[in-house]
């Protein structure tokens, strides 16, 4: 016998058919298989045998694969019948009850092999030599009464084992459907609720638009109510001055000459409310005109100071107006004067001591233009520094009742500022004094680092922190032509080399060869065009001086933590301007 075989049989007569159906179920049985897959496999075999064999004499070997999964193979061996025999005998139904079903045709003869798996547990008891003599003792040859019987007893258990199955089927089936509706229960309930919950939304959506509209209608109508009593108010207010006017000219007595003052300033500062009322409402509703023309700004500032000054509390209190450090500004010059007017005007009102001061400056990249009105007056506590720029809002104080406040200018000098692109700040300690600031973009064609100007072409970001590349590459956008990026000390030279950048901004602290000793390598070149590209040395670290004689007092340090565009390009546009001077 060959390695595993367990059984074989010869197939002499059509009668062993029956003989070979019933030794393939002892087989099955044998090995493990339960009552079902016996019925299967012998099935399967007869099947087959059915197709295959004739009178010429054909055999039959069982056998028991090892491996990982044991299998039974039924190895059957005939003459080959006809030629078609090896397609029809690979399309049988007997491939259903087997896991697997080969054909072999050759020229004579015809082989085919089942194979159906053993399960695990069986098989690793089962011994061969066992098996060989279990079947041994089941060889007795059954008459073909005997051998209908063991078939029909198949037949009943297979139905049955059917009929059992069936009912299982409908049980689940059973179970699946209220498995479904109860899924179907959750999901009506589920998108009832999300229903809900929308036309909630829907619901809030639509109210908060209302609500919005009221907001804008309600301001709109204030705005309109401010502009029509104001214009309503102010003419017989001017009537009232000119009348007072006229009275004053004329043939009075010091009493009545007293109270005909009192009545024209009284008027002045309804008047005075009534502008500003007017001014605001027309900031407010976006119905300021901005004229922007290039002016200069010395003459500006000297003619405010000097129509201001006699405003001052106190004589010795002193208004100086420092050197701008721009010539020329391009905005709206009479809107600036009013806001100018109106910080300068409180300056003096709250400050009894001491001096006021108007400082113009730029930022270091010369984006910004910021005119600081500072006084070393009674100052605004922390809590009514944001309170001041509402409408009408005063502080109060000793100095209050003196004058003619309306609460309106400050809020008015916002608007105004944002009108004109810019922003208010304030910054006060009480008691010590209080600086209010006017912060204004630099037109376009007037910065110092304007592109033009700047006439970089290519940047390479040396870093190996790809969001930091990307924060300067966001940064570089309109100052650089092109950008590239390295990301490591050894990188940077194989590109600095090989595409000579305009200018370098090189981190200091990087894997492989750090920021200094590139810029070591750099400066040590031969190359002229590598020793003088324009380089700025970029920290997380604090810049102390430390610091700067390490990587060497020439190079251009940037801290990374308080970086800005505004910042950065000013930096570019120093490094490029000393690069050109030398
Ligand atoms: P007004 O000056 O007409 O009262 P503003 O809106 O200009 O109205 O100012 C609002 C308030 O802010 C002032 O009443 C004052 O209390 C405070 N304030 C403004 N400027 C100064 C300043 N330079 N020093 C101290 N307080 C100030």
């Amino acid at each position: 016998m060959n390695g595993g075989e367990i059984a074989r049989l010869d197939w002499l007569t059509d009668a062993d058919i029956f003989r070979a159906r019933q030794r393939t179920r002892d087989v099955a049985a044998a090995v493990g298989l339960d009552r079902q897959d016996q019925v299967r496999v012998a099935t399967a075999l007869s099947e087959v045998g059915r197709e295959l064999f004739t009178r010429d004499p054909a055999t039959v070997c069982f056998r028991i694969e090892a491996g990982p999964v044991p299998r039974l193979l039924i190895e059957l061996s005939a003459p080959l019948p006809s030629a078609g025999t090896g397609i029809e005998v690979a399309n049988s139904p007997a491939r259903r009850l087997v896991d697997s079903l080969d054909v072999r045709v050759g020229s004579a003869r015809i082989e085919v092999t089942l194979t159906k798996e053993l399960r695990r547990g069986h098989i690793a008891a089962l011994d061969i030599a066992a098996v060989r003599g279990q079947l041994r003792a089941a060889e007795v040859q059954l008459g073909p009464l005997e051998q209908l019987r063991v078939q029909n007893a198949d037949l009943i258990e297979t139905l049955e084992e059917l009929r059992r199955r069936q009912h299982d089927l409908a049980g689940l089936n059973e179970e699946l459907a209220s498995t479904n509706s109860g899924v179907l229960a959750m999901y009506t309930t589920l998108s009832a609720e999300l229903d809900q919950t929308n036309r909630g939304v829907v619901a809030l959506y639509a109210e908060l638009d209302v609500r919005g509209q009221q907001l804008a209608d309600a301001n709109e109508a204030k705005s309109r109510f401010l502009r029509n009593v104001s214009h309503e108010l102010r003419a017989p207010i001017n009537s009232i001055l000119g009348l007072g006017g006229l009275l004053l000219s004329g043939q009075l007595d010091p009493e009545q000459r007293r109270q005909v003052d009192y009545v024209l300033s009284s008027g002045r500062s309804l008047l005075k409310l009534v502008n500003e009322l007017l001014d605001l409402a027309r900031a407010e509703s976006d119905q300021l005109e901005v004229a922007v023309a290039k002016f200069e700004l010395a003459p500006l500032l000297g003619e405010l100071a000097a129509t201001l000054r006699p405003l001052a509390i106190n004589r010795d209190v002193e208004l100086v107006v420092e050197e701008p450090e721009i010539d020329a500004l391009v905005t709206d010059r009479d809107l600036l004067t009013r806001v100018l007017r109106n910080l300068l005007t409180n300056a003096l009102a709250f400050t009894e001591h001491g001096r006021i001061w108007v400082r113009t400056t730029t930022d270091a990249a010369g984006l910004e233009v910021r005119i600081a009105v500072g006084d070393t007056g009674i100052g605004i506590a922390a809590e009514h520094l944001g309170r001041v720029f509402e409408e009408l809002f005063q502080v109060p104080s000793r100095l209050q009742t003196q004058r003619h406040g309306t609460g309106l200018g400050l809020p008015y000098a916002r608007r105004v500022t944002q009108a004109l692109g810019g922003r208010l700040e304030l910054d006060s300690v009480p008691g010590s004094g209080s600086t209010f600031t006017v912060v204004l973009p630099v037109a376009a064609e007037e910065r110092p680092d304007h592109p033009h100007d700047l006439r970089i072409g290519h940047v390479l970001v040396a870093d190996d922190d790809p969001a930091f590349r990307y924060v300067l590459r966001g940064m570089l956008d309109g100052l650089a032509e092109h950008v590239s990026e390295a990301g490591d000390g050894t990188e940077a030279i194989v590109m600095i080399t090989a595409s000579r950048p305009d200018l370098l901004l090189l981190d200091l602290r990087m894997p492989n060869l750090g920021g200094a000793e590139v810029y070591a390598t750099l400066r040590n070149s031969p190359d002229p065009a590598l020793r003088d590209l324009p380089t700025i040395l970029m920290t997380n670290m604090p810049i102390d001086a430390a610091l700067r004689r390490d990587v060497e007092s020439a190079a251009a340090l940037l801290s990374k933590s308080d970086l800005d565009r505004a910042t950065l390009a000013g930096m570019i546009a120093a490094v490029l301007t000393s690069k050109e001077q030398a």
